[in-house]
């Protein structure tokens, strides 16, 4: 059936709006539940069972989706309307297959690619658009790091141009740490290491993220999220952050201008460092972000509801902070679990008596190493008080990881 933007079908009949998760992890878990809200049919996909998403949705697919012909195979099989992707590691040439041949890529298939490569999005961002960023160089040996480390100057950071969160990131405080630098670098790369990004430290004030909607009634802004990372994860985020409004003003036109640039429907985490006055453009999610978790518990419409509008092609309508004059501030702290096993949560009922929180737990259905098992969310009177309540909430659990059950 031919499908009309904005229309809905109805799900498991030949009149279904299908749409196709590539990547089923927390934050596609509650982007499937609020299409399922909307009646859409959903089919996650990713490279492990049981993931988050696969557990709220219709169809599930185990698929390495950097293998171009599973990636082709599962959506020749499944026929979706919209395709999604939630991670970066997806053979995105597919996708602009795919989009060729009619299907919706959320936003784009050139978002996707641009965003997968660090190099893609500076050079987009820095060079045409002309937004302001960290200084730069791109290098692809030792050499060439200790070369442009020497003309930005120290302390900088390094990134293999494929990785996130952290991945193979350091930073540089002096000619001494260039060798450990580029070891790091090249073990911590998604494609086994290669070209890197140097970048002059920025000193912040704060990091935030502006989380932007393009959507059929137009871009709407939310209020700022800060958040603190830690190793390049992020730990804790609230809203609103607090930002001069002359930040806040060129924070907007940084986000429309790159969301703009990157086309497409669909919600976008815009990550931004601020300095004074003053906003540097730092990376750009085309999906919902890790740290925008905290409109779960913030927004009437969460990031993800707002994300699963605007891709079936509706208005994102009134993207509003609840809370009332008492709470006006949220809070969100994530729940990590570092060992090997499948988690077990006790102190459920500690964490939940603490005022006004919530958890998301994810299902994750095992730990190997550290990894992030769910969140705790709060409101407050004032930011202070929302982030310590999100963090008493994570600290009454207690997580054991069990490695006798499956
Ligand atoms: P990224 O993976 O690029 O988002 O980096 C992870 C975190 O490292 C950021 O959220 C910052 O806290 C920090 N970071 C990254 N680049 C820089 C930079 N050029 N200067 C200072 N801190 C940075």
């Amino acid at each position: 059936m031919t499908r009309t933007p904005g229309t809905l079908g109805t799900p498991l009949t030949d009149g279904a709006t299908r749409v196709m998760l590539l990547g089923s992890g927390e934050l596609g878990k509650e982007v499937a539940i609020e299409l399922q809200r909307l009646g859409a049919e959903v089919i996650a996909v990713d490279r492990y069972p049981h993931a988050p998403a696969m557990q709220v949705a219709h169809r599930a697919h185990v698929v390495d989706m950097l293998d171009p012909q599973a990636l082709r195979d599962v959506i020749g099989q499944e026929r979706p309307d919209v395709v999604v992707p939630e991670v970066e590691a997806i053979a995105t040439q597919v996708l602009a297959e795919v989009e060729q041949a009619g299907v919706q890529i959320v936003p784009t298939a050139r978002a996707t690619q641009l965003t997968m490569n660090r190099e893609g999005i500076r050079r987009l961002a820095a060079e045409e658009l002309g937004l302001p960023t960290s200084p730069y160089r791109f290098v692809d040996s030792r050499s060439e790091l200790a070369d442009a480390a020497r003309l930005l100057g120290f302390p900088c950071v390094v990134k293999p141009v494929m990785s996130s969160s952290g991945h193979g990131q350091s930073v540089l405080h002096s000619p001494d740490d260039v060798e450990t630098a580029w070891s790091n670098a090249q073990d911590g790369g998604r494609a086994g290491g290669g070209r890197c990004i140097v970048e002059g430290f920025v000193d912040f004030d704060s990091e935030i993220t502006l989380l932007t909607v393009r959507h059929a009634g137009g871009t709407s802004f939310l209020d700022p999220v800060g958040h603190i990372q830690v190793e390049g994860d992020y730990r804790e985020s609230w809203q609103p952050a607090a930002v001069s409004e002359a930040a806040l003003d060129q924070a907007r036109d940084v986000a429309g201008r790159i969301t703009e640039a990157l086309g497409g429907w669909g919600l976008f985490g815009v990550e931004l460092f601020v300095v004074g006055d003053h906003v540097l453009f730092s990376e750009v999610s085309p999906r919902p972000h890790d740290t925008g978790m905290v409109t779960l518990i913030s927004q009437d419409l969460s990031e993800f509801a707002l994300h699963a509008r605007a891709i079936l092609g509706l208005s994102a309508g009134d993207a509003r902070r609840i809370g009332g004059p008492e709470e006006p501030a949220a809070a969100s702290c994530a729940v990590l679990a570092e060992g090997d096993g499948v988690p077990r949560f006790a102190g459920v009922d500690a964490a939940l008596s603490v005022p006004t929180a919530q958890l998301r737990l994810f299902g994750k259905p095992s730990v190997a190493g550290r990894r992030r098992v769910g969140v705790a969310l709060a409101r407050g009177a004032d930011i202070d008080q929302a982030r310590q309540r999100a963090r008493q909430a994570a600290a009454a659990l207690t997580i054991t990881l069990d490695e006798s059950i499956r």
